[in-house]
């Protein structure tokens, strides 16, 4: 059987590299074995090697599956540069050149094929594969195959059937964003067996992280590029009219500044990422279109001009920035007017799964009202709890004051987990506060030791506390399960250890939007 030193011997040779990354070795090993496995990296950590290795050692094809049909014409030629025989299948290949392809499969002269879903869906394609020795396949950008996801694509979901037919060869299924849900998604509908899940740290400590108000943002930002002379950077904008009337608007102040949106023609779009690979122009103001497959290290800040959709879109967009480890900054400004004509487009709009997304706007404007560090809120968010604060964002160099809020803690906790965790934050706060409304009652929840424990409390702050809670990974809220609210680990360390809970009071969060307060 192959081993990690052919692995190794393999990496050498065709990557030029002497040593695997930590935990690439270990992905590797397993894959050799035979073992199903999920990746959870982030962009740049190694994900490609833990899959290219494997199919240059073992014997047989690696079919890739990738929806990034734009990168896989680039990811094959790189590896025909580095000597392995690869190529790729989609709608945009030409009949002959397909015929080619398969040619080159059959006769088992190929050691990675790409193919997007649809292709691999089609007709005909999986009796093709089993007409081949199929080594491994690799599923990437795993997270698409979740409704929990922020990308979901459906014919993602339809991959289960590649376990269904080749039960005995192994899967890799790799991303670079996944929330605990959708990470337990990917597991199951892809029917891994046991899989062997590897989560590397998704920090990025280099990354200061900033929240501020949204009023007069324009010149809040011509401040901050005077911090930052000459540095590359990113301005993520809403809207396609906005890219261009900020760029205009950084112009005629006198920085390099250009704009990228998908409703640009292809060689405009080629030409502005060009010219900042480059180094030509200093800002592009982009919507989210840009960025996929950008490999510039030396972007030094981030700035969001709006509230982006979710954490996971968020986390990706600021993670362009610092990829060389040096210092950089992620900036974001925060109004309500934001969370309004987001709201508004997400449900006005044809979004699918609006209750979902109207969620998780919820929670990334939860993180925009953070009053614990903010590099915690993210972290947890992926799984991934961090024991101390990070010291590198704006709430850790300037905390808000905190009172102890263990009692109050235990309150909603007690209150949760007598509920049978079956309650939704609204209905949590009603018992709390003892009211009589007609859920309440219907539960029964009138009777439960915790009903009215919260009385003295308004709707609104519980909300807060909650918030904050949640911010903390001490309360976990289920998308899957009617939204219900969930007892963590941390949780019972709360209710049954003592463990002490620091919260801020309402009146005293310094909340980056100020004009946003009730009343
Ligand atoms: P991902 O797919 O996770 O975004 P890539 O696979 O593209 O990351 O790898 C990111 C970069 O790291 C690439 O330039 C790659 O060549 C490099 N790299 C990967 N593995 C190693 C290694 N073991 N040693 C050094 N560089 C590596
Ligand atoms: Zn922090």
């Amino acid at each position: 059987m192959t081993g990690i030193r052919e692995a190794r011997e393999a990496l050498k040779l065709y990557f030029g590299y002497d040593n695997f990354r930590p935990m690439q070795e270990q992905i590797i090993s397993c894959i050799l074995q035979q073992q199903d496995v999920v990746v959870l990296m982030p962009t740049g950590g190694g994900k490609s090697v833990c899959y290219q290795v494997p199919a240059v050692v073992m014997p047989g094809l690696c079919v890739v599956v990738s929806p990034l049909i734009a990168l896989m014409k680039d990811q094959v030629e790189a590896l025909l540069e580095n000597g392995i025989k690869a190529a790729y299948m989609n709608s945009s290949l030409a009949a002959e050149e397909q015929y080619r392809v398969e040619n080159a499969c059959l006769a088992g002269e190929l050691k990675l094929l790409y193919v997007s879903p649809e292709k691999l869906l089609s007709a005909g394609f999986l009796s093709f594969l089993k007409r081949l020795k199929v080594s491994l396949f690799a599923v990437d950008e795993a997270h698409c195959i979740s409704a929990w996801g922020h990308d979901f694509r459906p014919e993602y979901t339809q991959l289960r059937i590649l376990k269904q037919q080749f039960p005995q060869t192994p899967m890799v299924a790799l991303t670079a964003t996944a929330d605990k849900l959708t990470q337990k998604d990917i597991q199951e509908q892809l029917a891994l067996r046991n899989p062997e899940v590897f989560i590397s740290s998704f920090d990025r400590p280099n990354i200061n992280l900033m929240v501020k108000p949204g009023r007069d943002r324009f010149n809040k930002i011509t401040e901050f590029l005077e911090r930052h002379h000459g540095q590359p950077g990113i301005i993520y904008c809403l809207s396609r009219k906005g890219t261009e009337a900020i760029a205009e608007k950084l112009k005629r102040n006198g920085f390099r500044a250009t704009s990228y949106h998908a409703g640009m023609s292809a060689s405009q779009r080629a030409k502005a990422q060009e010219d900042f690979l480059k180094d030509d122009v200093q800002i592009v103001c982009a919507t989210v279109a840009f960025g996929m497959g950008i490999d510039k290290s030396n972007v030094r800040w981030v700035i969001h001009y709006n509230l982006p959709k979710n954490i996971e879109g968020y986390y990706q967009e600021i993670g362009r920035a610092g990829r060389d480890g040096a210092k950089s900054d992620a900036l974001l400004f925060y109004s309500y007017a934001d969370v309004m004509s987001m709201r508004s487009m997400l449900t006005e709009g044809k979004e699918e799964q609006v209750e979902l997304q109207l969620v998780k706007l919820e929670r990334m404007q939860q993180y925009a009202e953070a009053t614990i560090c903010r590099r915690r809120i993210l972290l947890q968010y992926f799984g991934e709890t961090m024991h101390k604060d990070c010291g590198n964002c704006d709430i850790c160099r300037n905390p808000p004051t905190s009172f102890d809020g263990t009692l109050l803690a235990q309150k909603a906790l007690s209150a949760i987990a007598r509920t049978q965790e079956q309650v939704n934050m609204g209905l949590l706060i009603d018992v709390l506060r003892g009211s009589r409304n007609a859920q309440v009652l219907e539960g029964g929840y009138h009777q439960i030791k915790t009903y009215g424990a919260g009385r003295e409390i308004s709707t609104m702050d519980w909300q807060r506390y909650l918030h904050q809670m949640l911010n903390a990974g001490l309360v976990e809220l289920a998308y899957d399960q009617n939204y219900t609210l969930k007892l963590t680990e941390q949780s019972r360390q709360v209710l049954f250890d003592g463990r002490p809970v620091q919260l801020v009071k309402f009146d005293e969060v310094k909340q980056p939007a100020e004009e946003i307060r009730p009343k």
